[in-house]
């Protein structure tokens, strides 16, 4: 008989599963609370890490409609010394993906694409989960819908741990990144490579996102309110490209986002045939630019694990199993490229620090030593 899966949370890693599990002979609802997609965000750096599992359901070709694939990666001081340059053009030989910026606008248009629209029930907004003999949620329409497996896909916020496992502890330092979008038209960078820039107080990151957008990402100590101060704070980043695309940024797409992650990791995402992934299992910081990708790998391992099992529950415990110890160095990572005071690392090495995470903590990780974790 065939199963029925109910996705609570239409993000990335919702409608990723929607489209897995239906792949795999599920039959699939994805519940979004919001009476439609969320649109907010800017871009979004997709690794080949997150790459790989969009590609294996399909998506390779509609996402070459709207990725910009680069080739390099490149590293500035706030006064424009060049401190590192990745060249990245070799990514799909070596990670079987490219490195790419997406507009998530348009991400979310082709995964719903994808999914078929019949499977997505919008404005329904979960308040609880229960299980028994199957799997109950309760909207707060009053719409009760039952399946044989809930996954909570419901980000940092989420309804099916809070229900499952209770609530948790966040980070409460305070942490803000802003973002914005310029034309690549208006400024004078290379329209093939991400960067990276480095100063006292702060860094600010952009990329091209498709379509001739780019955006940009930020964080300045002590600047966690103000866009305007954001703004008079990067503009003295002379001799880098940074005051350019600051100039040249639409003032209205300024938009800033508290970030945190637990001060205590989740122990176990799954209880019976009720699990987490994504943000809902585990919030971290962008410092890795892996929040997105890991809630993919999350998905693939989630769906195979599924795919393997004739038991759900044995199914999301092995699913756990493998994504724990996999996702904690990244978080940890994560945090770590947040602390500026600590740029020895950045200024004394030769490699970008995020490039050697992903490729120890990602693409290594089967030999990585999780003690070496930062
Ligand atoms: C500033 C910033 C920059 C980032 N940059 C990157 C990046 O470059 N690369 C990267 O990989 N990651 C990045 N991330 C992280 C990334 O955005 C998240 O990890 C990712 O969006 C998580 O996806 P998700 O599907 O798990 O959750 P979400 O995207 O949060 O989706 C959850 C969905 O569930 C819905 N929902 C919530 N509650 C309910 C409910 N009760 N009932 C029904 N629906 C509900 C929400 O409306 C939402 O649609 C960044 C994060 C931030 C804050």
């Amino acid at each position: 008989m065939t199963k029925r899966a109910l996705v609570c949370g239409a993000g990335i890693s919702g409608l990723t599963a929607g489209i897995y599990l239906t792949r795999l002979g599920w039959d699939v609802t994805v519940f979004e609370k919001d009476p439609e997609l969320r649109t907010a965000g800017a871009g979004l750096n997709l690794w080949p890490n997150g790459m790989r599992v969009l590609e294996k359901i399909g998506l390779r070709s509609p996402l070459s409609t709207i990725a910009a694939s680069l080739d390099y990666y490149r590293t500035f001081s706030s006064t424009g010394d060049v401190i590192a340059v990745e060249d990245v053009r070799d990514w799909r030989e070596k990670y079987g993906a490219p490195l790419c910026g997406v507009y998530r606008r348009d991400l979310s248009r082709i995964l719903v694409e994808a999914l078929g629209s019949e499977k997505l029930r919008v404005g329904h907004q979960l308040v609880s989960v229960e299980q028994g003999d199957d799997v109950v949620c309760t909207f707060a329409n009053g719409e009760q819908v039952r399946g044989d497996f809930v996954m909570g896909a419901d980000g940092i916020g989420s309804i099916v741990r809070s229900s499952v496992f209770g609530e948790r502890e966040f980070s409460t330092d305070a942490l803000v990144r802003w973002r914005g979008l310029f034309n690549l038209a208006d400024v004078d960078v290379d329209p093939l490579s991400e960067a990276e820039v480095w100063g006292p107080d702060g860094h600010l990151g952009y990329l091209p996102i498709g379509g001739g957008r780019a955006y940009w990402f930020a964080a300045a100590e002590g600047i966690t309110r103000d866009p305007e101060a954001i703004i008079e704070h990067f503009s003295g980043w002379r001799g880098s490209p940074v005051p350019g695309l600051i100039a040249a940024t639409d003032k209205s797409t300024i938009i800033r986002s508290d970030l945190h992650d637990f001060v205590h990791p989740l122990d176990n995402w799954s209880k019976g045939r009720i699990t987490l992934a994504g943000d809902a299992a585990h919030p971290m910081l962008p410092g890795m630019a892996q929040g997105a990708n890991q809630a993919l790998e999350d998905v693939d391992a989630l769906c195979t694990s599924l795919d393997a099992h004739d038991d759900i529950a044995d199914a999301l415990k092995a699913y756990e199993r493998t994504r724990i110890p996999q996702v904690a160095p990244i978080v940890r990572g994560s945090r770590s490229l947040f602390d500026f005071d600590d740029q020895n690392e950045l200024v004394h090495g030769d490699k970008n620090p995020l490039f050697d995470r992903y490729e120890r903590f990602v693409e290594r990780r089967s030999t990585l030593d999780e003690t070496s974790a930062a």
